[in-house]
């Protein structure tokens, strides 16, 4: 099969542990039944304390890849009454703007480049906005935005805060209540290291109170919800992919809980970070999350050949950066079931590649 050998460093999808494998393999079951909607309930619970998400959040189950979470996020909460800003530092800040306009959903596309926003409450334009639309790691580029500022500035100014965490949950801190989050989006390729397909939604209070009838059938939350009272979905779910969500979850419980895999990836991140110091490469992103590295070569090499010559000569995935910066960086993701000795790998190869070994 393709890649099966391959050692995978790439930001989703990402390295998935033996015991996802194994449920991965199995027949999938039927669903419409008790003990379904046990693991659905079981999943919502511990989505929910790991995100410390507010009393009476429910969560959303989507059978598809994550950008569905965010479309659907704001077809449900914003109307043409709103006005959203959107913070777009990338590829995926670009994507909620596209969102918004395909939905006719008025908002400010806020360019941002090169910050973490901590000076939100000064950068931002200066409008009568009702939501903040971020993406907390913008993946593209590897910048992870200061969660308290954009919190602390939404509570200033009544913003309901709808942010997607998708390449920083598990790996980084977010915290639904000390950050003032009324919307959480993740999704199952990255951090949580699932195959990709399941996107998952939780929502405050105050974000249930906003979500109103849509002109769809497929991502319409108010059926959602109703549904999942009984912890079933409206359709089919991606069953084997939320019994795999279930075993993963139940693992960083019994693994010390989020704060510990947080804690996990900061190790592995920090190891690497320091074993690359004496490669000609310098880190890109002045703000990197644990979930993600991002490195420019200083030699003159291109990103890109470097990508081609890992994935080919040391059977190893890592990802240009898009758009105009493929050439100029590259992107090492420690999302996934991480280890030390498996970090090692790349950092080996790396050093053989430039002579260093
Ligand atoms: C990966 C990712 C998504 C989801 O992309 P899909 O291809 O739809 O899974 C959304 N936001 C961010 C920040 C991501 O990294």
């Amino acid at each position: 099969m393709i890649y099966e050998d391959y050692y995978i460093f790439t930001p989703g999808p990402v390295a998935m542990s033996q015991e996802t494998l194994d449920i991965g393999a199995k027949q999938t079951p039927y669903f419409r039944n008790q003990p379904f909607s046990e693991v659905t309930f079981r999943c919502e619970a511990l989505l929910k304390k790991m995100l410390n998400a507010p009393e009476g959040s429910k969560v959303i189950f989507l059978t598809a890849s994550g950008t569905a979470g965010m479309e659907a996020t704001v077809m449900n909460l914003l109307t043409k009454d709103d006005n959203a800003l959107v913070v777009n530092g990338g590829g995926f800040g670009q994507r909620f703007v596209d969102i918004c306009a395909v939905h006719n959903i008025p908002h400010h596309d806020f360019k941002v480049e090169n910050t973490n926003l901590s000076n939100i409450s000064d950068s931002a334009p200066d409008q009568d906005f009702t939501a903040l639309i971020v993406n907390a790691h913008e993946t593209s580029v590897g910048h992870l935005y200061d969660l308290q500022a954009l919190g602390d500035y939404c509570k200033k100014h009544s913003l309901l805060n709808i942010i997607d965490a998708i390449s920083m949950f598990v790996t980084d801190s977010i915290d639904m209540q000390k950050h003032n989050i009324d919307v959480v989006i993740a999704s199952s390729q990255k951090g949580l290291a699932l195959p990709p397909g399941l996107s998952m939604v939780i929502l405050s209070p105050k974000a249930l109170a906003k979500i109103h009838p849509v002109q769809s059938l497929y991502f319409d939350y108010q059926d959602c919800l109703k549904n999942a009272e009984r912890g079933q979905t409206p359709f089919t779910p991606a069953v084997t992919i939320m019994l795999q969500l279930h075993a993963r979850l139940e693992q960083i419980e019994r693994d010390g809980g989020i704060t510990q895999s947080i804690e996990n990836a900061r190790k592995i991140a920090e190891y690497f970070r320091t074993q690359a110091k004496d490669l000609p490469l310098k880190e890109y992103s002045r703000f990197m999350p644990n979930a993600m590295t991002t490195l420019m070569p200083t030699d003159g090499k291109s990103a890109t050949d470097i990508v081609n010559d890992m994935e080919n000569d040391y059977k190893i995935m890592i990802c240009p950066n898009g758009g105009a910066l493929a050439d100029t960086v590259f992107r090492v993701s420690h999302m996934g079931h991480m280890t030390k000795d498996y970090t090692d790998v790349l950092i080996k190869a790396l050093h053989d590649y430039y002579g260093k070994s």
